[in-house]
């Protein structure tokens, strides 16, 4: 199985982590989970004036689920992937029935890349959690990961290969890692 590379490199970064990570701290609002993004007007919910969390990113990808589609860092990586010649499906629902989503896909040889939000994800360097409503965010970012692990299981089970990053790793760290797993599933394809 391969690892995160920051299990294995460890903390590298000094720099500041995405704004809305930096804004997690000041969380108020409780989003309401039952919302879809197209029916809520965040204005709404955000204290008048606010800049900050309630009409940031961070509460934006609560509504849509957790897995944050088309955010910069998976901009960032999916343009780095592109670049080096790869071509992918992106937010990729691999399996029938399930409403999963892969970040990356290459499906004809079943590799998932997954770039972990550090917030959602608990990131070491980055995942504080917000003081307050805690047990509300305790709760909700281990549905999350209870999520996330199942679908890497299902994944797993229907032979897929996946890789998880952290949203803070550097796309041109992530492409080699992403480029070695698929040469991995050619060679094991091919010699099956
Ligand atoms: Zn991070």
């Amino acid at each position: 199985m391969l690892r995160r590379s920051s299990d294995t490199t460890g903390p590298r970064h000094v720099r500041r982590p995405p704004r809305e990570v930096r804004h997690a701290g000041g969380m108020a609002v409780k989003p309401n989970k039952k919302s879809s993004a197209s029916s809520v007007n965040l204005r709404k919910v955000a204290p008048e004036g606010s800049d900050s969390w309630a009409s940031s990113e961070a509460v934006r990808r609560s509504m849509l689920g957790n897995r944050g589609r088309d955010t910069r860092p998976e901009l960032a990586m999916r343009s780095a992937l592109h670049k080096s010649g790869l071509r992918f499906r992106k937010n990729y629902r691999p399996l029938r029935g399930s409403r999963g989503v892969v970040d990356v896909a290459f499906t004809r040889r079943k590799v998932a890349v997954q770039l972990d939000g550090c917030f959602w994800h608990g990131c070491p360097e980055h995942g504080s959690r917000p003081a307050t409503n805690r047990a509300y965010w305790d709760e909700k970012l281990q549905r999350n990961a209870e999520r996330d692990t199942r679908l890497q299981r299902e994944l797993e089970d229907e032979g897929w290969t996946v890789l998880r990053f952290w949203e803070h790793e550097p796309p041109l760290e992530i492409v080699p890692k992403v480029h070695e797993a698929l040469a991995l599933r050619s060679s094991f394809r091919s010699s099956a």
